[in-house]
Formats: structure tokens, C-alpha cells, sequence
């Protein structure tokens, strides 16, 4: 990919009906969750910050669908999920503890025309835990755009080690504050408006991402920032967001 995705991606929301993917990868880089590679049935190219909904469905006909954001960059082969498992999840679970490779799910998207990032205006982008999957398809796609000068990413998770994609993340520049832990002279805490000071600047647009609470302390503290609510956009990856 050489271009900018262009501004008029936003409001773009194709996303066709159910299709098969078949599980090509299965990875478990992180406790406690699972990384989904998936070679998708005709598979139209998605936006960074789209996600898709995967429907199982069990012997006896009763199915089950929830929301997962995409990680892979547009011009990945493969279309790559992070999922968290929650202990009582009904999805989750089944996703981290039972799929293997050669699998079929069914997929339907991808899905989103708000929370996209359009490859060339500047953004910052705010994450709890999870949050963090579609953060890596925009950073992975100013990667390949050689724009990453555009993004500004951080992160608040528990410890360093229940962070998702932390290399790719720390490599980029991410500020990554652990609520559990101390990290180097910093004591275990919750992301600060002192540490979005030097990262908010006028021109962005801000993604928020995470459970309803984190998206709900960062708003907090962006309004407090002054960034004007406008120019911010959040997903909530919370029980409210359940079956699209
Ligand atoms: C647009 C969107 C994108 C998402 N992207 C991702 C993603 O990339 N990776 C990912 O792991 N999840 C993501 N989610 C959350 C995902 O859709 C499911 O909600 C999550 O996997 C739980 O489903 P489950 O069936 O395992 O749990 P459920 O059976 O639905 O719920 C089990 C219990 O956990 C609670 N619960 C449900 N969801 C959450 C949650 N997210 N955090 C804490 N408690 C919860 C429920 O109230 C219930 O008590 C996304 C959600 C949305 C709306």
C-alpha cells in the first residue's frame, strides 16, 4: 500500500452478508486470550478500525454473535482477530479454548464507518486493554504507508504482560501506563491528563477504545484537556456491545 486511504472513506460500511473464514492461525501471545488468522470467503478489503461480527452456532441450531475488531492492515492476506476470554463469556471462551486451525466460522463484515482512521489526517488513540485491536490495524497501516508520524497511541492496561501487541505497541512510541504494576520509576496507576498533554495537539482526531469504564475516564479527561468533544470518536467493547 503506497497511497493515503483517503477521506472519503469515512462513512464507507460495506458489509455484505455471512461468509466462511476458514482458521488459518491460532496464537496465544498473551494469557488468557486468543489471536484468529483468518482466510475469509471473499473478503472485501476493510478500513483500519472496522471489526467484524463471528456468529457460532451449536448442534441443536442456537446461535451466538459478537463483535470483534480487526487487527490485520487492509492489505494483509489474511484477516487477523484478538479476542479476549472472559471467564463466563459465551463467545470468548469458545473462540480462545476450542477453535483450531482448519475451523470454519462465519463472519459478516467488515463493519464501521465512524471509528476508521482515513490513513492521512493526524490521530490520537486511546486504549484499555483490548482496546488496543484496532489501534494496531491503523498502526500497522502508517506502517505501510510510512506515516506513523501521524499517530500517537496510549495505552492503560493491567500488567505489561496482558497487553496485546505490546512489541509492535512500544515499538511505535506507545505510552503504556500498567494499573497493576510499577513500571521503571512509575507506580502501578491509571492514565493521567498529565501523560495526554504532550500528546493532544490541536488537528487530531481522538479514538477511544476499551471497556465503558476506561472510554469513560479518557473522555473524561480529554474534556478536561479541552479537546473539544467533537473530534473525539469511542467504541465500547462492553456487554452493552454485544450482538451487532
Ligand atoms: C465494535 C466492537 C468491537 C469489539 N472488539 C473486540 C476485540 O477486538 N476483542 C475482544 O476481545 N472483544 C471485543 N469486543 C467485545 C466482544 O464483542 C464481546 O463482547 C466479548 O468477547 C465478550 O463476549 P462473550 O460472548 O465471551 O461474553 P458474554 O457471554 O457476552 O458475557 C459474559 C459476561 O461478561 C460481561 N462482558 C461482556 N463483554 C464484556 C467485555 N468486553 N468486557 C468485560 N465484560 C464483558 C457480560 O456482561 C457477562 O457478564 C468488541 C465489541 C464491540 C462492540
Amino acid at each position: 500500500m503506497t497511497e493515503a486511504l483517503g477521506a472519503d472513506v469515512v462513512g464507507a460500511a460495506p458489509s455484505g452478508g455471512w461468509r466462511s473464514a476458514v482458521v488459518a492461525g491460532v496464537r496465544r501471545p498473551v494469557p488468557r486470550s486468543v489471536q484468529l488468522r483468518l482466510d475469509v470467503e471473499d473478503r472485501v478489503d476493510h478500513l483500519p478500525g472496522q471489526h467484524y461480527v463471528v456468529r457460532l452456532t451449536a448442534p441443536d441450531g442456537y446461535t451466538a454473535q459478537r463483535s470483534y475488531s480487526i487487527a490485520s492492515a487492509p492489505g494483509d492476506p489474511l484477516l487477523e482477530l484478538f479476542v479476549e476470554r472472559l471467564d463466563d463469556g459465551e463467545v470468548s471462551t469458545h473462540l480462545a479454548d476450542v477453535v483450531e486451525p482448519g475451523d470454519v466460522l462465519e463472519v459478516r463484515g467488515p463493519i464501521g464507518g465512524w471509528f476508521v482512521w482515513d490513513g492521512e489526517s493526524p490521530a490520537l488513540l486511546l486504549a484499555g486493554g483490548s482496546g488496543v485491536v484496532p489501534f494496531v490495524s491503523m498502526l500497522r497501516t502508517a506502517r505501510a504507508l510510512r506515516r506513523t508520524d501521524l499517530l500517537r497511541i496510549a495505552v492503560s492496561v493491567r500488567t505489561l504482560e496482558q497487553l496485546p501487541y505490546a512489541d509492535e505497541l512500544l515499538q511505535a512510541g506507545a505510552l503504556v501506563v500498567t494499573t497493576r504494576e510499577a513500571r521503571g520509576i512509575r507506580p502501578a496507576g491509571r492514565l493521567t491528563g498529565a501523560d495526554l498533554v504532550p500528546l493532544w495537539e490541536p488537528g487530531q482526531t481522538v479514538y477511544v477504545c476499551g471497556s465503558g469504564g476506561f472510554a469513560e475516564s479518557a473522555t473524561g479527561l480529554l474534556v478536561e484537556l479541552g479537546v473539544p468533544p467533537s473530534v473525539i470518536r469511542v467504541e465500547r467493547f462492553g456487554p452493552s456491545g454485544a450482538p451487532v
